[in-house]
């Protein structure tokens, strides 16, 4: 089933001095249960459209319907982590900030902290973690909400490689376990293939949709298994062609 359905959108933000027109006659459908990653080049729309999905921008034309209630979580580029705070109070930030805690939302997040490997780290401060901890942790504090949409836009781009393909793993797990949908936004192709199970390929601004890869890997294949798999490599090439390098 589709939870969002996007039909014909179009942006065109309003400036003082000018018109920029960011994203142009979008169609997409965000399926129950699916990783979708959006990419294109810098400046193609992919964070307006993720800003549309969230409602924090209406579309020029064009409309936008959930098909059942969303509850959004949202994951930044930065981990946004407060380091005064310990990483238990991060953790139920986002339940402090919604009025949302309960006993039952408390449990939850103690579970995920749990299995997500952070539970003895409860009362240290986030300067302590390294940077695939640091991350975890941001993702259990927008999970805490029980979220049925993800929205990561390009959330390891500050990490480096190494803990990025190791913290793949560990969001790719997360996600399925949990039967979510999630939207990822990266401009890295490979991210983009060891994740998800479709890609949209945008043009440069306006975006428009070039290609959509529907990925057929199965759940078992996580993102360092599908690294290794041939089918990684002619996806890979085949994205880069039609890739607008700008
Ligand atoms: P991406 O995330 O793909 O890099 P964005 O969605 O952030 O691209 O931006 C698409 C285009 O719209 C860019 O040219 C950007 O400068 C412009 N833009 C984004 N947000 C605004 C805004 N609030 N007001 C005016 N222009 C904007
Ligand atoms: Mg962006």
């Amino acid at each position: 089933m589709n939870l969002i359905n996007i039909t014909s959108v179009t942006k065109i933000y309003h400036t003082p001095t000018k018109e920029i027109k960011a994203l142009n006659n979008i169609s997409l459908d965000i399926e129950d249960n699916k990783i979708m990653s959006i990419i294109g080049p810098s400046g193609c729309g992919k964070s307006t459209l993720l800003n549309l999905i969230t409602a924090s921008e209406k579309p020029s034309t064009g409309f936008i319907r959930n098909n059942q209630p969303i509850m959004i979580g949202y994951m930044m580029q930065s981990d946004a982590l407060l380091p005064w705070k310990t990483v238990y109070e991060n953790a139920i930030l986002g339940l402090r900030l919604q009025k949302k805690v309960t006993n039952d939302n408390i449990n939850y997040v103690n579970d995920l902290l749990k299995k997500y490997e952070l539970y003895e780290f409860k009362d240290e401060y986030p300067s302590n973690l390294s940077g695939g901890m640091r991350q975890r942790l941001s993702l259990i504090r927008t999970l805490a909400i029980k979220p049925n949409i993800l929205l990561l836009d390009e959330p390891f781009s500050k990490l480096d490689l190494e803990t990025r393909k190791n913290i793949s793993d560990d969001v790719y797990k997360i996600i399925k376990d949990l039967h979510i949908s999630a939207i990822l936004i990266t401009h890295d192709i490979e991210e983009a293939i060891s994740l998800s199970d479709e890609i949209v390929l945008l043009s440069k601004r306006p975006g428009t949709i070039k290609s959509i890869y529907k990925l057929n890997f199965t759940e078992k294949e996580i993102p360092s298994i599908r690294r290794k798999d041939e089918i990684f490599n002619r996806l890979y090439d085949e994205i880069w062609r039609n890739f607008d390098h700008v």
